[in-house]
């Protein structure tokens, strides 16, 4: 009997340590708290455009947005929550009508999700703290990453390398 306690005990002992450094690394790989709002909220926040993408997983019509062809040095935010996605430092002329970028910001700003709209499987990106949608990732972009994430201009502000730190230190924790 006391041995079986005392096998017990060390069991619960040797778990302890175990399940407490699971929920840390858990709570070190989701650093990006997550905003969530009604439509209604949205629709009172953006624009039709803006809404029928960010919230509706639309796309604008190629060469019709305003940062296709856009160049400044800076950084390329979430127009829903303002949260950094895209350095320009990665941003490349893809010849689609769409902002093109071989990686983002920063891995944990930008979540995938696979749509089957078209018919077959692309790889759907978006903001990880609002959810708005962004466009799609292709495996056709350059080098270093090979990546290119094809993006709504709808989707993004830009902001310029001198308010970044700021907006940094504001967006993230
Ligand atoms: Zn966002």
């Amino acid at each position: 009997m006391r041995f079986t306690l005392l096998i017990c005990t060390f069991i619960a002992m040797a778990c302890q340590p175990k399940s407490n450094q699971m929920v840390a690394q858990k709570n070190s790989n989701s650093k990006i708290e997550t905003i969530e709002k009604s439509e209604s909220e949205w629709r009172a926040e953006l624009n039709d455009a803006e809404f029928r993408v960010l919230r509706k997983a639309g796309t604008e019509r190629a060469f019709s947005g305003d940062l296709w062809d856009h160049k400044g040095d800076g950084v390329y935010t979430c127009r829903g929550c303002q949260l950094p996605l895209f350095d320009s430092k990665t941003k490349f002329k893809s010849g689609t009508g769409w902002p093109s970028y071989y990686k983002p910001f920063n891995d944990v700003n930008v979540g995938e999700d696979t749509d089957y709209k078209i018919g077959y499987a692309r790889t759907e990106v978006h903001c990880a703290r609002c959810g708005g949608h962004l466009g799609h990732v292709f495996n056709d972009g350059p080098e270093p990453t090979g990546l290119r994430y094809c993006i709504n201009s709808v989707s993004l502000d830009f902001v310029e390398r001198d308010s970044v730190p700021s907006l940094i230190n504001s967006g993230q924790e």
